[in-house]
């Protein structure tokens, strides 16, 4: 039987990593063989381990590619692993959606946690695919970083030194906020996030 692709979307801070952890703990309980994955570029915490911002921690394989998770996992035939995690996954280029595919054809279990929006609110492309394809979706909220209420979708960088779409950051340069805050905050900026490009 087919495996099942899931994604966990939102904004910075929505929980995504914590949410990816708890998954990987039930796998771990149930002693099951699974395999969690990081890109190499995000290096903000620990390049071998999957970290939330609360702290929750478990090891990873870090992979530059879908091509070098691809080749891990061939590694791995034969393991009967049962799940894959992958963390961050807006940092891997798009040929990781027929990675994925063919993971989850060999009936084990994906489940992709990343960004679905860039500060400037531009989709990731990597993510949007990977969400078309999957059997489940979960959007995840944070709390507005300025009006406190649990309804931010969107991730507002704070800086104005704009640097592109991806800009590796925590909380000194991103917060997660709502929609009418992002304009409120926007409009007060001398560079707006979405005409800078
Ligand atoms: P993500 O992977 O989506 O960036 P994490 O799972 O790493 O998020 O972190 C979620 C944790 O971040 C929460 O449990 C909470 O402790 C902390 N946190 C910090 N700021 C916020 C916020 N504005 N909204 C929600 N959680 C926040
Ligand atoms: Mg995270
Ligand atoms: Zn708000």
């Amino acid at each position: 039987m087919a495996g099942k692709l899931t994604l966990i979307v939102g904004p910075m801070y929505s929980g995504k990593t914590s949410a990816l952890l708890s998954l990987v703990e039930i796998y771990a309980l149930g002693k099951k063989n699974y395999v969690v994955f990081k890109p190499e570029i995000d290096r903000r915490y620990s390049s071998e381990y999957v970290v939330s911002h609360s702290g929750m921690k478990t090891s990873a394989l870090v992979v530059g590619s879908s091509e070098s998770l691809h080749a891990r996992m061939r590694e791995l035939d034969g393991e009967k692993v049962q799940a894959v995690f992958v963390d961050e996954v807006h940092f891997l280029d798009e040929g990781i959606v027929d990675v994925a595919k063919g993971i989850i054809d060999q009936g084990i279990d994906v489940f992709c946690v990343g960004l679905d929006m860039s500060y400037r609110q531009k989709p990731f492309v990597v993510t949007a695919k990977l969400m078309a394809v999957a059997d489940e979706i979960v959007k995840k909220r944070a709390v507005c970083h300025n009006c406190g209420e649990y309804n931010a979708v969107l991730s507002y960088r704070t800086t104005n030194d704009i640097e592109g779409d991806i800009d590796v950051g925590g909380m000194e340069k991103y917060v997660a906020v709502c929609r009418d805050c992002y304009k409120i905050l926007s409009s007060k900026k001398t560079v707006h996030p979405q005409q800078a490009d």
